[in-house]
């Protein structure tokens, strides 16, 4: 039998919808409107797709929105003045550096995004954030992997007691998935490139996370029957021919539920970019 597929639009709608629920309160109860600022430091086309996708999921949401346009030869001090300038900004709930940044200023991106206000640090990235994440206060999340969970939740698929595999250990991906999964009860195994028999190890997994940027390289012989498989690799193989980290026709199926790419954990991204603009802008008017 062919699995669940996990559509990405049907739970990305529901972030959004809860999303703008809470902006309204904020609005109403408290005469505070949830603002983001992202900043776009030189012209690269696939930045300035997913900005403009950011900008216009806040309009749709009421959400205030800045885009801050900062030409390519941009320096480290002027990028760091800028989101000083944003930190003190009362307007500014959450600041987003789009990645990646031009080559002359790319070595010092942990230093740019470090600059962030762990308070509106909406990507999740900054140590204070990661801290939060590992000891389990409350904090904000890397947009990606929170929303994988939120989708879990949301999906009804168990956690609690379940065997979780994760392939890849980014700090975008792989390392907060693994806490995020920790903090629900699964047993968590985390892959990555030194991992021997692999396949042994995705095949005793309930939930398999994919977060590797290798085409289709979750195959059907590597995945449990009956198992939760979230793809979240994007790779482009031809100008207009996305496809995941997973072989999704032939792991259908065996899976029990699978997410498909695109249309899968992609669209819950910028819907959970959403959900923490607010949550940053809750935690800062003490909500
Ligand atoms: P990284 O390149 O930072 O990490 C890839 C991970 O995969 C590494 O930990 C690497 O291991 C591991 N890996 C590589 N080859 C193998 C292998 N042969 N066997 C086992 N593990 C391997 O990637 P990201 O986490 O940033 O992204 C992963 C994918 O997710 C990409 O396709 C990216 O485009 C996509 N992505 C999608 C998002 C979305 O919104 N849907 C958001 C973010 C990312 P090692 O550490 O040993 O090198």
């Amino acid at each position: 039998m062919s699995a669940r597929i996990l559509e990405g639009k049907v739970f990305a709608q529901q972030f959004k919808e809860d999303a703008g629920r809470r902006a309204a309160i904020l609005r109403e109860k408290h005469g505070v409107t949830p603002g983001l600022a992202v900043i776009i430091v030189g012209s690269n086309p696939a930045s300035q797709v997913y900005v403009r996708n950011k900008h216009k999921s806040c309009e749709e949401l009421g959400i205030y929105s800045e885009v801050i346009e900062l030409p390519e030869e941009t320096t480290k001090g002027e990028l760091i003045a800028k989101i000083d300038e944003l930190n003190l900004n009362k307007r500014i709930h959450g600041i987003l550096v789009q990645l990646p940044l031009p080559q002359q200023i790319a070595d010092c991106e942990a230093e740019i995004l470090n600059r962030i206000d762990p308070a509106k640090d909406v990507d999740g990235f900054h140590p204070v954030n990661v801290g939060r994440l590992v000891t389990g206060e409350p904090g904000l999340v890397p947009c990606t992997p929170a929303g994988c969970i939120r989708m879990l939740e949301l999906a009804d698929i168990p956690m609690d007691g379940k065997k979780a595999v994760i392939i890849g250990r980014s700090n975008i991906v792989g390392k907060p998935m693994l806490h995020l999964l920790l903090a629900r009860n699964a047993t968590v195994t985390i892959c990555h490139s030194h991992t021997q028999d692999l396949a042994a190890v995705t095949k005793e997994a309930d939930i398999l996370v994919a977060a590797i940027g290798k085409p289709k390289f979750v195959t059907a012989d590597m995945v449990k029957p009956g198992a939760t498989i979230i793809d979240v690799g994007i790779n482009r193989i031809a100008p207009k021919k996305l496809v995941g980290d997973v072989d999704f026709e032939a792991v259908k199926e065996v899976a029990g539920a699978i997410t498909p790419v695109p249309g899968g954990v992609g669209l819950l991204t910028v819907a959970m970019l959403m959900q923490n603009v607010v949550k940053a802008a809750e935690l800062q008017v003490g909500k």
